[in-house]
């Protein structure tokens, strides 16, 4: 998390501090509050992240788990730079460029930013099998999942994957025509990245000048 909000602090600077807080918050989600300009991540949910991964077979899953807090982080980070620049959205649209942002934070690491980025895939793809699984036992019981903004769990899984691939495909080749990242979308994932970073780089050149 420190290390997340530093990045942000080279991004955000002067006139606009974010903080960033790690808080119990009984069943809410990690999110940004624009009044306090404050990210809060849940300790639920790191526990949570856990069980799930340490469910699919990693032990103890330390990595997995701090690979998925970073994006989290970064994704509100997103939403808390919208924010900064007066950026307008609708609902779904300001969710899906917060994942864009996490990813192009992500991947600008290199090689241990890729990883995070597969293992947060991942954890989309284990968290959509959660839930179908679910769905599956009890079908009615799923209004909470259609109140969700966000894209499906398993549709931002894809959208991670293509952006890995997208900006280094000799090292991500694996991730091409997986379950999660067809073989048709991943061909024109090149192209999917180079826009997706391109109006992301656009929407932070007034506050990259300054540097
Ligand atoms: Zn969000």
């Amino acid at each position: 998390m420190e290390e997340a909000s530093e990045t942000l602090d080279a991004f955000v600077g002067v006139g606009h501090q974010v903080g960033v807080v790690g808080r119990s918050c009984g069943g809410e989600g990690s999110s940004y509050d624009p009044e306090a300009r404050r990210i809060e991540i849940c300790y639920e949910e790191v526990a949570e992240e856990r069980e799930l991964f340490q469910g699919a077979g990693h032990h103890p899953a330390d990595d997995e788990v701090v690979a998925v807090l970073v994006e989290t982080v970064f994704h509100e980070a997103g939403h808390a730079l919208i924010d900064a620049l007066g950026l307008s959205y609708t609902d779904r649209g300001e969710e899906d460029a917060a994942d864009q942002f996490a990813a192009l934070m992500l991947l600008r690491k290199g090689v241990s930013g890729e990883r995070q980025l597969r293992v947060a895939a991942e954890e989309y793809g284990l968290s959509a099998a959660e839930d179908e699984m679910v769905e599956g036992e009890a079908a009615d019981e799923d209004e909470a999942a259609d109140d969700d903004e966000h894209a499906p769990d398993r549709l931002r899984a894809a959208n991670h994957l293509c952006y890995l691939y997208g900006s280094a495909p000799g090292r991500n080749s694996d991730v091409a025509g997986s379950t999660l990242l067809r073989r048709a979308r991943a061909a024109g994932c090149g192209k999917e990245w180079a826009l997706v970073r391109g109006v992301w780089m656009k929407n932070l050149a007034p506050l990259l000048r300054g540097q």
